[in-house]
Formats: structure tokens, C-alpha cells, sequence
């Protein structure tokens, strides 16, 4: 594949088939005849889209998001969107997108506090539980009827998410509940997200990494990307084999790898954190790469 630099493509269609063929590749010097025959972009019937650095950056729709997004939806495809943010209940996250211009149900959205909600309801019902968390977070989980506690030797379980206002006395907390044999759960593992300024900050990662050290533990359920908890959500909800659908998302450490475990089709946008790396040396590798979400349609309508 020598000489094809799919973040430098001089073709139209930017999307690049990012697998070698599997069988002994023929003698030429024409790279696209090593490529393999994959389906379209447009091919697949339901579409998991990140949010942040895909559809938007910050506060920012991308250009001509609300464009692609109708168009998909002419076609009957089924469209839902998989964040990592899990201090936004979906309803907010739903009026958010709207006050961009662009229509998702709440139901459309799956993000890491929904998920976990499932999960503890199901698994921890009764178990107090200390939450590292912010916004909506402890609201959501106490409303649905889950028990929140922080008495070190009263929490059964530990949830960290993405905090501002974390601190020792919190690490301190989480920290004698875990020693105590405390479950030990994660909304979402990324180390950094963009914010409205196109600026890397710390997120949830950081501070997991914090009791990690200091415990000796690692997390024992994680609900967001690039667990599969979320995937198998998506798949569950549009009730189609994983074949079938393709996820979209510009962070190959949690998207792709999401994607790729369950053997769903991926494709990363360069639109977000992967914007300033020149090439995805990670073995988290996507089936296609694309510069902005708009490229599914070959820039056909968002010119
Ligand atoms: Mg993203």
C-alpha cells in the first residue's frame, strides 16, 4: 500500500479500504488492485455514530452534519448515536443536538450513565454505591431507584466517571471502599476528550488511573467505548447482525476498538481527536477512514 496516504488523498471519495487482501496480493504496481472488494459506506442498514469530534466539536455541528443525517434517514437506515459522555442524561444530550439544529430522539442515543443504569439495576440493585461523577450523573442514578452512599464502609460499589471537581478526599473514598472489596465500575476510560476549543483535557481515564495505583485493582465492568457493554446495546436495539452495521467514530482507541471486537464494520473520521495525528499507528485499525462524516456521501450534497 506504498504511496496511498489516506489523510493526504488526491481522489474523490475519501473513504479508503484500510485491509489487505487475504489471499497473495498479484504482481503489479497498481495499488488498487490490492484492494479488496468491500461494500459501500452507504451499504450498511443501521449506523452507530460517535458524537463528540464526529457529529460535533464541543458546542459546534460539524459542516453539513444535519445534511447527511436526513439523507440517511430517507434511505431507511437506522441511525443511533453512541457516546462516551455520561454526564448528560439522554434527554439533554437529545436537546442539545436540537439546539444545533439536528433531530435525535433520546432514544437514538446510548451513552455510558444509560448503559450503567441497565447494568446495576440488573446486577446491583441493592448495593450502596459511591459515584465520581458530575452533571446528571448522580441524579440520573438515583432516580432510577438505585441506592447512592458515601460511607466508605457502607459502599458496595464504585462508580467513576468524568469529575471537575475531583479531589483526594474523593479518591480517598473510593479508595477504602475498593480495598474493602467494593465493585469497581466505569462509565467510560478515555484518557482525554476535545473540548469547544479543539483542546485535549483530562477525562475519566485520568482519575481511574489515580485508584488503579493506588488500590491495585483494575476495573472491574466498564460501561462505555471500547467496552462492548455499548455495542451490544446497539445491536440489541436495531435488531440486526453486526455485519450489517457500521460504526462511525474518529477515536481508533475506543470507537474502533469497540467496533472491531464485535466484528462490526468501522470507519474513523479525522474530524476529532485523530485530526492532528498524521496516521493511526495503533493496531486498532478501521475498515475505512474518512476526513468528516460528510464523506458517505462523496461530497455530493454538501458542497
Ligand atoms: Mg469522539
Amino acid at each position: 500500500m506504498k504511496g496511498l496516504d489516506p489523510f493526504n488523498s488526491p481522489l474523490e471519495l475519501s473513504f479508503f479500504p484500510q485491509k489487505s487482501i487475504p489471499w497473495p496480493a498479484p504482481k503489479t504496481n497498481e495499488p488498487w488492485l490490492n484492494i479488496p472488494m468491500l461494500p459501500h459506506p452507504l451499504e450498511y442498514s443501521a449506523y452507530f455514530i460517535d458524537l463528540d469530534g464526529t457529529v460535533y466539536l464541543g458546542k459546534r455541528p460539524l459542516p453539513n452534519i444535519k445534511e447527511v443525517l436526513q439523507y440517511l434517514r430517507e434511505q431507511g437506515k437506522r441511525l443511533l448515536f453512541l457516546t462516551n459522555d455520561a454526564s448528560l442524561r439522554r434527554e439533554r444530550i437529545a436537546a442539545k443536538l436540537h439546539n444545533m439544529g439536528i433531530a435525535v430522539t433520546p432514544e437514538e442515543i446510548i451513552n455510558p450513565s444509560y448503559v450503567a443504569v441497565r447494568y446495576l439495576r440488573q446486577h446491583h440493585s441493592d448495593t450502596p454505591l459511591y459515584v465520581i461523577g458530575e452533571g446528571d450523573l448522580p441524579g440520573e442514578l438515583a432516580a432510577a431507584g438505585l441506592p447512592l452512599c458515601a460511607d466508605p464502609n457502607q459502599i458496595g460499589a464504585v462508580l467513576v466517571s468524568t469529575d471537575h471537581r475531583f479531589n483526594y478526599r474523593k479518591l480517598k473514598t473510593a479508595f477504602n471502599a475498593i480495598r474493602r472489596g467494593a465493585v469497581f465500575l466505569a462509565t467510560n476510560a478515555d484518557r482525554t476528550y476535545p473540548n469547544q476549543h479543539g483542546e485535549e483535557v483530562p477525562d475519566a481515564g485520568a482519575i481511574i488511573a489515580a485508584l488503579e495505583a493506588c488500590t491495585a485493582r483494575s476495573v472491574d465492568v466498564l460501561f462505555g467505548k471500547p467496552a462492548t457493554l455499548m455495542a451490544e446495546l446497539a445491536l440489541e436495539t436495531v435488531g440486526l447482525p453486526a455485519e450489517q452495521c457500521l460504526l462511525i467514530g474518529d477515536n481508533p482507541e475506543t470507537d474502533i476498538r469497540m467496533g472491531n471486537q464485535l466484528g462490526i464494520p468501522t470507519a474513523l473520521v479525522r474530524s476529532g481527536v485523530a485530526i492532528n495525528r498524521k496516521e493511526n499507528k495503533s493496531s486498532d485499525q478501521p475498515l475505512y477512514i474518512l476526513n468528516q462524516l460528510t464523506d458517505l456521501l462523496g461530497g455530493s450534497i454538501c458542497k
